[in-house]
């Protein structure tokens, strides 16, 4: 076992976390570990773009943005946090400017800015041109100019290290005085164990889209620092709230990227008909997700889906320039070529809903403070970007919202946490504080387990996909929670072929699928109690939106006694009061 000890320590090297580093690594001794090289992570994958209120194309302001995304996120999202970010997104966009990402321009040489799903004028008008982008690329450009950055200001990084346990001073579910002293983390190459200890810690770690079998999320999207935090009694907030993203390619969930729609693509049903004029007539195409991908589920359940087997409905870009295709969207045409065979230019292609982004996450504060329970921070911990749930984005977020969210929080915390590491001391490494998670490695490496992590990811992954997606009902969450409890039980059991201490990829795998496990669950019991469908939450039981029982944010904590929670479950829920500024909720009509 080695010990390291830095200021800050940021776990995660995507665009939250090295938009943090630049930050904090000019301030405080800071060290970024990230399980993934940094360029690999999923932020890399973003395609469409990054929006912000500069008014380089139409008029627009950072208020109508506010809105927008409070009414996207169906008014469960803090207004104070959506204030917050829609404000500094301007900013946000120019610094990247000015770190050198390419944008595309307008004529005149701005940045240029396109249409995207919710982003309206004037309070929902008509749809306005807000996301900044470099053609479909635009999360591997923010990504590379963010990791340059890194590396111009020399940001110490460990990578292919995993995290997996923070250490705490006490329970925060019960200890008012706990307080973060580090993280341990397992070395892919060598299998040795690492306690890095520091006065500040970032979690920066990303999303949970492995929880389904069908999604535009990478493999290593397991949510490990959602799991790590909430195992050691940090709540999860709104977890039940998963958006479905309406255009994967059928059958595959990889994504194709809502700007083909803000480009001029049409949805299409198998008949041929334009159907999202029924469900939004104003915005039709560019309805928010969660309305987006309901119609297009709801479209195949009544028979008018597309193909042989009906599955699937249709996007349909036949009617653009091939040049403006290649010119705007090259990236993800190529994906439908490669991957379905299908040419856009003269074929429109199948697509489906695909798990794509986790609204919820580590609860946290608009200065990106970790809270231990609704009101109190637990000093030293932070989190930002798609881990945290501060809530910008409440039960559905709109797309390019993210790739600002993790620009503006991913700065606040680095700020922050380097802030707090200047007057605070280092706290005390318990004594063994690594040894859960070496006698963990131990059981499964070691261990004569005989089940396969595959085989439980799978039927895990099936029973979320079925259970657990667009549509949910009190009788198929039972079902979910029944399986993932004999999930847990298999998991007990599991085992590895390969006891090697190089790159044993196999043993991580292992690691995760527990993560994925307990963050399952998470999200079926906080759909099972919240009766009413809001956003990305459609329950077909309880179909309407509930403002009197729910207008509430979930709070999720592990239980002390398996089976103690709620229905069974290891989980105990409890309710936090959304933040209301400006906009009092009404009924959402696009
Ligand atoms: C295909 C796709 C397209 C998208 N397009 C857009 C878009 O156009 N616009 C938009 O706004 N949003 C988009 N999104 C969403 C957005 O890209 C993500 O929400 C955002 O990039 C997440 O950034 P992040 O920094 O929080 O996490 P990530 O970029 O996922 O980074 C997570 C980091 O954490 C590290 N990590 C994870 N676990 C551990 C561990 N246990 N130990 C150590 N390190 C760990 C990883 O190595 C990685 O460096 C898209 C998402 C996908 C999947």
């Amino acid at each position: 076992m080695q010990t390291h000890t830095y200021d800050v320590v940021i776990v995660g090297a995507g665009g939250a976390g090295m938009r943090a580093a630049l930050e904090s690594s000019g301030r405080a001794r800071t060290a970024v570990v990230s399980k993934l090289y940094p360029t690999r992570s999923h932020t890399g994958a973003a395609q469409g773009g990054m929006c912000a209120a500069l008014a380089n194309v139409e008029e627009d302001n950072w208020e109508w943005h506010t809105f927008d995304t409070v009414k996207g996120g169906d008014y469960l999202v803090d207004q104070d946090a959506a204030e917050v970010m829609a404000k500094e997104a301007i900013d946000a966009v120019l610094d990247l400017e000015r770190m050198g990402l390419p944008f595309n321009r307008t004529p005149e040489g701005k940045i240029d800015q396109r249409r995207f799903g919710g982003h309206t004028r004037n309070h929902g008008e008509a749809p306005v041109r807000r996301s900044c982008y470099a053609a479909d690329r635009t999360g591997h450009m923010i990504l590379q100019t963010l990791y340059q950055q890194c590396v111009k200001q020399d940001v110490e990084f460990f990578n292919e290290f995993y995290v997996f346990d923070v250490i705490l001073t006490g329970d925060p579910r019960t200890d008012p005085d706990v307080r973060a002293a580090g993280v341990v983390a397992y070395e892919l190459a060598t299998g040795e164990i690492h306690v890095i200890r520091a006065k500040s810690i970032v979690f920066a770690t990303g999303g949970a889209g492995k929880v389904y079998k069908t999604t535009s999320n990478a493999h290593t999207l397991t949510g490990d620092g959602m799991a790590v935090a909430y195992r050691k009694g940090i709540p999860l907030e709104d977890m039940e709230f998963f958006q479905f993203h309406p255009t994967g390619l059928a059958g595959l969930g990889i994504l194709l990227s809502e700007a083909a729609r803000g480009e001029g693509g049409i949805l299409r049903n198998g008949s041929g008909e334009r159907f999202m004029e029924r469900y939004a007539p104003t915005i039709k195409d560019l309805a928010p997700r969660d309305i987006v991908a309901r119609s297009m589920a709801n479209e195949v359940r009544e028979g008018r889906g597309a193909g042989p087997n009906k599955d699937y409905v249709l996007l349909d870009l036949t009617h653009l320039e091939p040049a403006h295709i290649d010119a705007k969207l090259p990236d993800i045409t190529e994906f439908a070529r490669t991957y379905l065979g299908v040419e856009p230019y003269t074929e429109p292609v199948p697509v489906y809903p695909t798990a794509h982004y986790a609204m919820g996450g580590i609860p946290t504060n608009i200065t990106t403070q970790v809270l231990r329970n609704n009101t109190d921070v637990v000093p030293g911990l932070f989190a930002a970007g798609e881990v945290a749930c501060v809530s910008v984005h409440g039960s559905n977020r709109l797309g390019t919202n993210s790739l600002l969210d993790i620009n503006v929080f991913g700065k606040r915390a680095g700020i922050a946490a380097a802030e707090y590491a200047a007057t605070a001391e280092l706290v005390d490494v318990p004594e063994g504080a690594h040894l859960d998670v070496e006698k963990e490695l131990v059981r499964i490496a070691a261990g004569s387990g005989t089940e396969k992590v595959a085989a439980i990811r799978k039927d895990l992954q099936e029973s979320m996909d079925l259970n657990a997606q667009v549509f949910r009902t009190d009788e198929s969450l039972r079902q979910a929670i029944k399986d993932i409890d004999a999930l847990r039980e298999r998991y007990a059991n599991v085992g590895v072929s390969d006891r090697g201490t190089s790159y044993n990829t196999e043993l991580v795998e292992a690691i995760e699928l527990g993560f994925l496990i307990d963050l399952a669950e998470v999200v079926v019991v906080g759909a099972l109690a919240r009766k009413e469908s809001r956003g990305g939450h459609f329950r077909e039981d309880f179909p309407d939106r509930d403002d009197t029982e729910f207008m509430v944010h979930t709070m999720a904590y592990p239980t002390s006694e398996p089976g103690a929670g709620e229905g069974g479950s290891t989980v105990r829920l409890d309710y936090k009061p959304v933040v209301v500024t400006r906009y009092q909720p009404m009924e959402r009509k696009y």
